[in-house]
């Protein structure tokens, strides 16, 4: 079976005209880009004002490739497919810069799994957004456990509470905390915006000022296997939180997902673990594409529970309210593999787009959070052996 993406439809002659685009862009730019010798401030000046582009996405782009570079197995995917126009080369090397100096194992980790993430493995598969790929890459990012004592140290350096202007009269916060202290801030911002019909800015202004409070119990929902020792965990709003983390976070109550992933219901509504279960595979609107969180979305009957269908996971998708609608008026239509959740959807001209689901559920996110429980359980085994002897 030949797999691709939707993007390199190679009988599609819109896709194909678009790869070629794409392939001569990215050919074009690893030519011109500065070398490594180069002033790079000056060759990225000269190169804006002969090509048009700014001086900022000149750089961007340089960073870029030079980023895919030390990703030998991303690369080697891209230069086959031409798939990865530069806004998503863009964003891999900007999330990537969060850990500063990447220690060799650690980008053969991260390449590894995001060259896994994305080879195509069905014909026809949409592409994953550049908002899906960030959330990947941070997934990635987050349960790399940096050196303690390093960390320390650019902590002491670097403050991280900073002011920056805006455009529009505006100006723009950013703040950096341990995970935990975010997360629980995050929640209580979530919260207080959604009482107070306010948005998270809004919210967290006038908490701050003592305009309002936010006297909602927050309730963190965490997907995390039971059965490893160091696994990674999901924070749902939130995103992949390291292991560290996780063991600090003690649950109050805990729900069995297989047992969910298995349940039935009577009941056209969908009950809340069924639920749980479906929000933590899909992560986001089934719809390929769109980035609207699981949690938002509504839970879509594939076949009519006045038809039969089932109150279960093997037939229930997350569908935002816009592609709900598109659904029910009848513009396309799914089919879904109840295992493992994909799902192919069909349009009325014939042309059909595979999805697959990006939750902490979904089977390959699965896998990797065990593969990266297991790799960290043996680096904590390797220094603890190092500390004892
Ligand atoms: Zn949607």
């Amino acid at each position: 079976m030949d797999t691709y993406y939707v993007v390199n439809d190679p009988k599609d002659p819109i896709a194909v005209r678009a790869t070629e685009n794409r392939k001569q862009d990215y050919l074009f730019w690893n030519e011109v880009k500065p070398g490594l010798e180069d002033d790079f401030d000056i060759s990225c000046h000269t190169l804006a004002t002969r090509t048009g582009l700014s001086e900022r996405r000149t750089r961007d782009i340089t960073m870029a490739l030079y980023r895919l570079a030390e990703l030998p197995l991303t690369m080697a995917l891209q230069e086959t497919y031409y798939f990865l126009d530069f806004s998503r080369l863009i964003t891999i090397d900007a999330v990537l810069s969060k850990l500063g100096d990447i220690p060799t194992e650690t980008l053969e980790r991260i390449d590894q799994e995001l060259a896994r993430y994305l080879t195509p493995t069905r014909p026809g598969q949409v592409l994953p957004s550049n908002t899906n790929l960030r959330r990947k890459l941070n997934g990635l990012i987050a349960v790399e456990n940096p050196n303690t004592e390093e960390a320390e140290e650019t902590d002491a350096r670097n403050d991280s509470y900073f002011t920056y202007p805006s455009f529009g009269g505006k100006a723009g916060l950013a703040v950096e905390f341990d995970e935990a202290t975010l997360i629980a801030i995050d929640e209580h911002v979530c919260k207080a915006a959604e009482e107070h019909n306010l948005s998270k800015a809004e919210a967290l202004a006038k908490m701050l000022l003592g305009e309002i409070e936010s006297r909602a119990k927050v309730v963190l929902h965490m997907y995390r296997a039971h059965d490893l020792e160091a696994a990674p965990a999901f924070i749902r709003g939130f995103g992949w939180i390291s292991p560290d983390t996780a063991d600090n976070l003690h649950p109050t109550q805990t729900r069995n997902m297989d047992l969910a992933k298995e349940m039935e219901s009577e009941s056209y509504v969908t009950p809340p673990l069924i639920g749980a279960y479906v929000e933590g595979r899909d992560g986001v609107c089934r719809w390929p594409g769109c980035n609207r969180p699981a949690e938002t979305c509504q839970k879509d009957h594939r076949i009519d529970h006045s038809k039969g269908g089932k109150t279960a996971g093997s037939n229930l998708a997350s569908l935002c309210q816009h592609h709900h609608n598109i659904k029910t008026d009848g513009g396309a239509f799914y089919i879904m593999d109840p295992h493992t959740g994909d799902i192919v959807w069909l349009f009325d001209d014939g042309r059909w787009e595979y999805d697959e689901p990006q939750g902490p559920l979904a089977p390959k996110n699965k896998n990797w959070a065990l593969t990266v429980g297991q790799a960290i359980a043996a680096r904590r085994a390797a220094a603890k052996e190092r500390n004892d002897s």
